[in-house]
């Protein structure tokens, strides 16, 4: 399987080229026609499977696609979420989808704690179609009312294991109370232990799984 089989942009594939990825590691190879495809993802990949691209190329493809056929570019409600443990993950996560969306007019933002709270707001208030997010600050911005989740049409779990290591259970808990049901959710995760799959089991709709 390769990239140009995958049902990707031109401008996704320049990026590729660009960078040259010759060709897809293996969570991407299956992960990325399950995406677009419609389908909600149980993948187990460490760090350095290339897992980043697994979930971000899908989900550029899908909003560039939802984007260019909406009339109205007024409203930018944020239409996929990435929950990440840390604020180093996040922020790896973010340079891929402004990397990969080079040629695309989405934008993307990120919120995480330790930094002021104003600025990311002011961001948030001004649009956003893809949000990076660790949970506790995402929490704080929901309760604020800097940004609302409504109209999500993609959550991601990168590193789930280490988000419930790391005791982030309740913030997850109340950030789903406020998403909607119907919606494409992505868990990926190194390991699998009780709470991922009770997680998983909670989240996911007939997943795909996917072992690399
Ligand atoms: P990740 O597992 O997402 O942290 O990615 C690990 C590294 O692999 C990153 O530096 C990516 O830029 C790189 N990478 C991801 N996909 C590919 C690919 N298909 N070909 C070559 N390098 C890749």
């Amino acid at each position: 399987m390769s990239f140009s089989s995958m049902a990707l942009s031109a401008e996704l594939l320049n990026v590729l080229s660009e960078l040259n990825y010759s060709e897809p590691t293996q969570v991407q190879a299956e992960a990325i026609p399950a995406i677009l495809a419609g389908s909600d993802l149980m993948a187990g990949a460490q760090t350095g499977t290339g897992k980043t691209a697994a979930f971000a190329l899908p989900i550029l493809e899908r909003l560039s696609q939802l984007k260019s056929s909406q009339t109205s570019y007024e409203l930018t409600p944020v239409r996929a979420l990435i929950l990440t443990p840390t604020r180093e993950l996040a922020l790896q996560v973010h340079q891929s989808f402004v990397r990969y969306g080079d040629g695309l007019t989405l934008k993307s933002a990120i919120v995480y704690g330790g930094v002021s709270i104003d600025a990311q707001a002011d961001i948030l208030k001004a649009g956003v179609d893809i949000l990076i997010a660790t949970p506790g600050r995402l929490l704080d911005h929901l309760r604020r009312g800097s940004l609302t989740l409504t109209q999500l049409a993609f959550l991601v779990f990168d590193e789930a294991d280490r988000m419930l290591d790391m005791g982030f259970k309740d913030e997850i808990d109340a950030i789903l109370k406020q998403l909607p049901k119907e919606r494409q959710t992505l868990l990926f995760s190194a390991t699998f232990d009780d709470g991922v799959f009770n997680l998983s089991k909670r989240l996911l709709k007939d997943p795909k799984l996917i072992e690399v």
